[in-house]
C-alpha cells in the first residue's frame, strides 16, 4: 500500500466551503489521471449524522450502499447516512462513496471500547495517544487497502483547535510520518472577512489559527483562503509569513458564479500544479470535459422554483436538491431560481408564502421529519393539485402530497400520516411492515440504494428504462390499500419495489406534471448527468 497524502483542515469558523475546497483538489488530481480517495472525518461523537436535527447540521447525505458497522460484540448499526460533504465527492468526482469513508469519534470510540471488553488491549490502560490515534489511523489505511488510490485525500471536519479534534489532529500528524513528509501536503483553509466600516480584509483570525496548526506539528503547506473577493498582495504576503509559507503558496477561494467553477479557478491559479510537483507526481491535466460541464450553468431561461420546507432556518439541509435542480437546469437551458417557502408560513391564510407560491413556475414540496408546519405542506399539495404548475414531492413531500389528494379529491378530511396524527381514521402513510418492531432510532430507517420498477407513465419514460436503483431514507410509506381506492380519482402508482408492494412513487393523471417520489433522486444527480427525475421535472416548468 503506497499512497500519497492530502489532508485538508480548516480555521477560524467551520461552514467555511472546506468540502467543496476538498473535492475541488480531488477533480485537480483526477483529472490528471490519478486515482483518487476521499475521507471525511468528524470529530463529533455520534456515530453517524442521523439523528441530527437539520438545521443545527444540514444535510444528510445518503450513499447508496449500506455499510454494516460491526464495532463488537452484539452490536451493528447500519451506516448509510453520511456529512453532506460526500454530497460534494461525489458530485465533483462522479463516483459513489463508501459509507466507512466517514469517520467519526462516535465510531471510533465504540470501536476502543467494545475492543477493550473484547480483551484487544489487555493489560494496557486505554488512552487517547496511542489506542484512539491508532484506530483513527486503522480506518484511514482500510481505505486505502480497499480502494487503492495514488492520492488519499482526508479532510477533518471543524477547525484545528476544536476539543474533540484532536486526538484527529494528533492521528493525522503521525500519518504524515508514516506516509513520509515529502509524500504529503497539508492544505489549510482559512478565513479572511472584509471589514466593511475598515475597508481592510482582517488577518488577525487566520493568524491564530495558524499558530494551532504549527503548535499540532501540523505545518501547511499551502493556505487556502476563504475571502468574499480576491486578496490584496501585502494580505497575501501577511498570511504567508504567518503561516510559514512562501508566498506563491498561500491561494484564495473568492465567490465564484458556480461552485463547480472552483476546480478551475484552482487551475488556473497553478494550485494544482503545485501540489502535484510536491508530491513528485506528473500528470497532464484534462479539465476540458469539465470546462463544458460548467459552461452550461451560465446560460438558460429563468424560472421560478418555489421550494417549500420547514428547514429554511439553515438552506444547506437542501444542498443536494438544490444542485440537483441546477444540474437539470443547466441540462434543459433553464436557469432556475429558487424561493424558499418556509411551511410554517403558509399555515397563514395570507401571507407571503402563498403569494411566492403564485408567482413560481414549479413547485417542489421536500423531505422532512415530524409534525411542526406540515398542515401548510399539505395545504400547498392540496392548492397545487388544482393548479396546472408542475409539481414535485421527494420522500416527506411525495407522503404529504398523497394526504392532500386524499383530502381533497376522496373527502377523507382527516387523512395523515400517522407520523404526525396516529390516530387518523384514514391513515393513507404508515409506518413500513419491518419498522413495526423497531424501537431505536439511529440507523435504523429503510437506508441506501434499493431497486425500484417503474410502472407505465411519465416517471419511466424520463428514465427510458424500467429498472433503476435510488437511494432511500424513509421509515414511512404510502399505503397500497387507500392508493388504490383513489385511482378512480387520477391518482396512480408510478413505481414499486422489487416485491411490487411497497409504492415508490405516484403520477396524477389529468395534471400537466404531478409526481411524487418515495425516494431520493438528488443523492445521484451529477453536473453534466442530472438526475431524470428533476431533469423531467424541470422540462416541464420551462414549458410553462
Ligand atoms: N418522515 C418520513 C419517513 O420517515 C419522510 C422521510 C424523508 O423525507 N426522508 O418516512
Amino acid at each position: 500500500m503506497s499512497f500519497k497524502l492530502i489532508l485538508v483542515t480548516g480555521g477560524v469558523i467551520s461552514g467555511l466551503g472546506k468540502g467543496i475546497i476538498a473535492a475541488s483538489i480531488g477533480k485537480l488530481m483526477q483529472s490528471r489521471g490519478f486515482p483518487i480517495s476521499m475521507i471525511k472525518m468528524d470529530p463529533y461523537l455520534n456515530p453517524d449524522p442521523g439523528t441530527l436535527n437539520p438545521v443545527e447540521h444540514g444535510e444528510v447525505f445518503v450513499t447508496e450502499e449500506v455499510w454494516h458497522f460491526h464495532p463488537g460484540k452484539g452490536v451493528e448499526f447500519d451506516i448509510a447516512e453520511i456529512d453532506e460533504d460526500f454530497g460534494h465527492y461525489e458530485r465533483f468526482l462522479n463516483v459513489n462513496m463508501h459509507p466507512s469513508n466517514n469517520i467519526t469519534s462516535g465510531q471510533i470510540m465504540l470501536s476502543v471500547i467494545l475492543g477493550e471488553r473484547k480483551g484487544v488491549y489487555l493489560g494496557q490502560t486505554i488512552r487517547l495517544i496511542p489506542h484512539v490515534t491508532e484506530e483513527i489511523k486503522k480506518r484511514v489505511y482500510r481505505v486505502a487497502e480497499r480502494e487503492n488510490p495514488d492520492i488519499l485525500i482526508v479532510e477533518l471536519g471543524g477547525t484545528v483547535g476544536d476539543y474533540e479534534a484532536m486526538a484527529f489532529v494528533e492521528a493525522l500528524r503521525q500519518m504524515r510520518l508514516e506516509v513520509g513528509v515529502s509524500n504529503s501536503v497539508h492544505i489549510h483553509v482559512t478565513y479572511v472577512p472584509f471589514i466593511e466600516t475598515l475597508g481592510e480584509f482582517k488577518t488577525k483570525p487566520a493568524q491564530l489559527f495558524f499558530r494551532e496548526v504549527l503548535a499540532a506539528g501540523l505545518p501547511p503547506d499551502f493556505v487556502i483562503a476563504r475571502t468574499p473577493s480576491p486578496l490584496p498582495k501585502n494580505v497575501k504576503k501577511k498570511l504567508a509569513l504567518y503561516a510559514s509559507v512562501p508566498y506563491d503558496a498561500v491561494f484564495e477561494d473568492p465567490d465564484l458564479d458556480t461552485v463547480y467553477n472552483l476546480p478551475l479557478y484552482f487551475e488556473r491559479e497553478g494550485l494544482g500544479g503545485k501540489i502535484e510537483k510536491r508530491l513528485k507526481l506528473k500528470g497532464k491535466p484534462d479539465m476540458s470535459e469539465w470546462e463544458e460541464v460548467v459552461r452550461k450553468f451560465k446560460e438558460g431561461e429563468p424560472r421560478k422554483i418555489a421550494m417549500i420546507g420547514k428547514y429554511w432556518r439553515m438552506s444547506d439541509v437542501y444542498i443536494s436538491i438544490l444542485e440537483a435542480i441546477k444540474h437539470a437546469g443547466a441540462e434543459a437551458g433553464v436557469k432556475p431560481q429558487i424561493i424558499p417557502v418556509d411551511s410554517e408560513e403558509l399555515e397563514r391564510e395570507s401571507g407571503s408564502g402563498w403569494d411566492k407560491l403564485k408567482k413560481s413556475n414549479g413547485i417542489l414540496l421536500t423531505p422532512g421529519f415530524g409534525s411542526r408546519g406540515t398542515e401548510g405542506m399539505i395545504s400547498a399539495a392540496a392548492w397545487a393539485l388544482k393548479q396546472d404548475k408542475p409539481f414535485l414531492g421527494i420522500c416527506f413531500g411525495a407522503q404529504l402530497a398523497t394526504v392532500a389528494f386524499a383530502r381533497e379529491f376522496m373527502g377523507w378530511t382527516e387523512a395523515n400520516s400517522t407520523e404526525i396524527d396516529p390516530k387518523t381514521p384514514w391513515p393513507v402513510v404508515d409506518l413500513l411492515p419491518e419498522q413495526k418492531q423497531i424501537d431505536e432510532v439511529g440507523g435504523t430507517m429503510r437506508l441506501g440504494g434499493h431497486k425500484v420498477l417503474l410502472l407505465e407513465g411519465i416517471l419511466r419514460k424520463a428514465y427510458g428504462r424500467e429498472k433503476v436503483v435510488e437511494r432511500f431514507r424513509h421509515r414511512y410509506h404510502i399505503i397500497r390499500e387507500y392508493a388504490e381506492g383513489m385511482a378512480g380519482k387520477g391518482y396512480k402508482i408510478a413505481a414499486v419495489d422489487a416485491t411490487r408492494r411497497i409504492i415508490n412513487a405516484f403520477e396524477v393523471e389529468n395534471h400537466p406534471y404531478f409526481i411524487g417520489v418515495q425516494f431520493h433522486p438528488e443523492f445521484k444527480s451529477r453536473p453534466g448527468n442530472p438526475s431524470p427525475v428533476y431533469l423531467s421535472f424541470i422540462e416541464a416548468v420551462k414549458e410553462i
